[in-house]
């Protein structure tokens, strides 16, 4: 069948076969059929039965990694679909590897207001993201933990995809975004799996019924292809913990590592290795992951496996070492009250403008940079007390910061009402 006869297929409501996705994804189709096969998708869907078939078409586009048969051990992974301060995966690998079980995951960088695991690494003087598959696999196994980024040959079919899709206003599909993810996590080659799907104004999922739908999705796609899948649900109308920018978040993590971080980010890391832990070889059940994770951060035996890890990758784990912005501003509460809403989106996109993250795929970044929300939803203030905190390049860039983040906060009278971090699980 050609490709106009596959597109006109889609267009018309039809589900697709195996192999005429296959003839999509692997064969050489022009990028202007690919991005109208991409929005016949966005508005027909596509079924389970496609979304497998699109899903195992873009692994096989690339290369494979088999962590587990390599290490003779059950190896996990952690992932965000993406949101503002979050930090969780510095702190969620370190804990794992000290509690015995290899942590391998390859990451990817910021776009947008959203922030990216590598970027954070690479404000740690030193630190080297691209390792060979080799040197990934041999850190796993003799470190306990590696992060790193995409191999070349990882699902390049995503990178094409992707890149389509970011600029044809096709991104925002359940079974797109789904296979998008699930495929790089399926090549990279962990059996079992923490997603972190985040639900609110900083993410992609706006309400917990879309972050459902995908959570729903991706356990499906694990199932499929033999991995064990839990996804987490969590809360993303305001930024994770209370840093947001590079080498900021990195001092975050490592005060999480040793028990001094802020309670959600500290609450997430440890839901998260204790859903780790109970998907690993250990054969431990949640309570008793919660109960190890509790323990590695109070030993110091998960700070520990953070210096190990970084310096196994060629960075200076002292915080001493990250660099400082010039600038630091401080806004102040503007009255009396309850902190009733502080929006992630405009906190990242502040951090973004002050050079935290890239517009641009290419975009340099400036790894000091950031805010730090001293306050969060419903904290009580004293007007003239401070609410956060600005590092910035520039005096210029401080003012323009201080004014949206001022603005993302409001102050009233009453109390919010409480939203966990944690709004649900599946998969378990
Ligand atoms: N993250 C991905 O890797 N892919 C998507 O499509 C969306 C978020």
């Amino acid at each position: 069948m050609s490709i106009v006869e596959i597109i006109q297929r889609k267009r018309d409501g039809e589900e697709l076969s195996a192999e005429e996705i296959d003839e999509l994804i692997l064969g050489d189709v022009p990028d202007y059929q690919l991005t109208a096969w991409l929005m016949a998708v966005y508005f027909e869907g596509m079924s389970p039965r496609e979304t497998f078939a699109l899903t195992d078409a873009m692994v096989r586009s690339g290369d494979e990694i088999h962590l587990g048969d390599a290490l003779g051990r059950r190896v996990v992974d952690k992932h965000s679909t993406g949101g503002v301060g979050d930090k969780a995966t510095l702190a969620v690998g370190p804990v794992v590897a000290a509690c015995g079980v290899p942590f391998g995951k390859m990451s990817g960088r910021g776009l947008g207001h959203t922030g990216g695991t590598l970027d954070k690494l690479e404000s740690i003087p030193g630190f080297r993201v691209e390792l060979s598959t080799d040197e990934f696999v041999a850190q796993v196994r003799d470190v306990g933990i590696a992060v790193v980024g995409q191999s070349a040959n990882l699902v390049p079919a995503d990178k094409k995809l992707y890149s389509l899709r970011d600029v044809t206003a096709t991104v925002g599909n359940v079974s797109l975004i789904a296979a998008s993810i699930m495929s790089k996590k399926i090549a990279s080659g962990a059996d079992a799996m923490v997603l972190d799907v985040k639900v609110g104004d900083g993410a992609f999922m706006k309400s917990i019924e879309d972050a459902r739908e995908l959570a729903e999705a991706m356990i499906a796609l694990g199932r499929h292809a033999g991995r064990d899948v839990v996804c987490e649900l969590t809360d993303m109308e305001q930024p994770l913990g209370q840093a947001v920018g590079n080498a900021l978040e990195v001092r975050e993590a490592v005060a999480t590592l040793r028990g001094e971080g802020p309670a959600d980010l500290t609450h997430l890391v440890v839901e998260s290795c204790a859903h780790l832990l109970e998907l690993s070889d250990l054969g431990v059940d949640l309570a008793e992951g919660r109960r190890r994770a509790e323990a590695a951060i109070a030993d110091g035996s998960a700070v520990a496996a953070y210096e190990r890890w970084i310096s196994a990758q060629g960075g200076e784990p002292d915080e001493a070492a990250l660099d400082k912005a010039p600038f630091v501003k401080e806004i102040f509460a503007p009255r009396d009250g309850y902190v009733r809403r502080l929006g992630a989106l405009p906190v990242g996109l502040a951090a973004l403008h002050l050079g935290a993250g890239r517009r641009a795929k290419d975009d340099p970044v400036d790894h000091a940079v950031g805010v730090v929300c001293r306050r969060k939803r419903g904290d009580t203030v004293d007007e003239g007390e401070p609410l956060a905190e600005i590092h910035a390049r520039t005096e210029a860039s401080a003012d323009d910061a201080a004014a949206a983040v001022l603005g993302a906060y409001e102050i009233g009278d009453e109390a919010p009402p409480e939203i966990p971090i944690v709004l649900g699980v599946m998969g378990a």
